[in-house]
């Protein structure tokens, strides 16, 4: 069933962001996509954005038809404040906090906050992110209690009304390439696994089972050991 709605989905090229992407081309009107340009290391994932939206209008003209204007936001402050191993040459590890370096204080928070000003200005009530607690990194801002208090101050601020959809909420990342068959077949997963970005290195040398990546740091793992668990269940 289509609503006959807007939606603004935060597209950084990544394997989650793409099903999302999907996922709204299947459900809304009008789909517009967003993307941050933040100082991260594995900037190579904003080349992916454009060659997967042009992928995904070729495998359905009824997506064509829907998918609308992409947007990419620089926010370089996020970059020059954060000391992480995403935005500066460290090695990964955990920290004494519990969390991994790689996580950015405060990312998603950002992420949405600009990106309810940009729909705002578009006339979208649709804010869709790929975000997930059921098989992540321990990243606070990913979790579900974390949106839903963002989507009340957003619509307190802004006197507005959005809608955070955050459709991967509750899958893990086998239960995310099986929506992704649901959604658009084999072509749909054949699609990300080859043109998605995921490993926090920004290496796109070596081509796995699961797509590119170091196959070592932990965004290629969970990649890796989901695309494992989905080919099991799929024989
Ligand atoms: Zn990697």
């Amino acid at each position: 069933m289509t609503e006959r709605q807007a939606a603004l989905v935060l597209f950084s090229g990544g394997q989650d962001s793409a099903t999302c992407l999907a996922w709204a081309l299947a459900r809304y009107e009008r789909v517009e996509t967003l993307g941050f340009r933040y100082g991260q290391r594995h900037a190579v994932e904003l080349d992916c954005r454009l060659r997967l939206r042009e992928a995904l209008r070729a495998l359905r003209p009824e997506w064509a038809a829907r998918l609308g204007e992409d947007h990419v936001l620089t926010l370089d402050c996020l970059g020059a404040l954060s000391d992480t191993a995403l935005t500066r040459e460290a090695a990964i590890a955990m920290q004494a906090n519990g969390l991994p370096n790689t996580f950015v204080p405060g990312r998603n928070l950002l992420f949405l906050t600009y990106a309810a000003a940009l729909a705002y200005r578009r006339g979208i009530k649709r804010l869709v992110a790929g975000v997930c607690e059921t098989d992540f990194s321990g990243y606070p801002d990913c979790r579900d209690d974390t949106m839903k208090a963002l989507q009340v101050a957003l619509n307190l601020g802004m006197d507005s009304r959005f809608v955070i959809d955050t459709p991967l909420m509750w899958l893990d990342k086998a239960a995310t390439w099986a929506l992704a068959e649901e959604l658009g077949g084999a072509a749909l997963v054949e699609l990300i696994r080859e043109h998605t970005h995921t490993c926090y290195l920004g290496e796109r040398g070596t081509r796995h089972d699961w797509g590119y990546g170091c196959g070592s740091c932990p965004a290629c793992e969970l990649r890796a050991a989901g695309w494992a668990r989905y080919r099991a269940s799929a024989r």
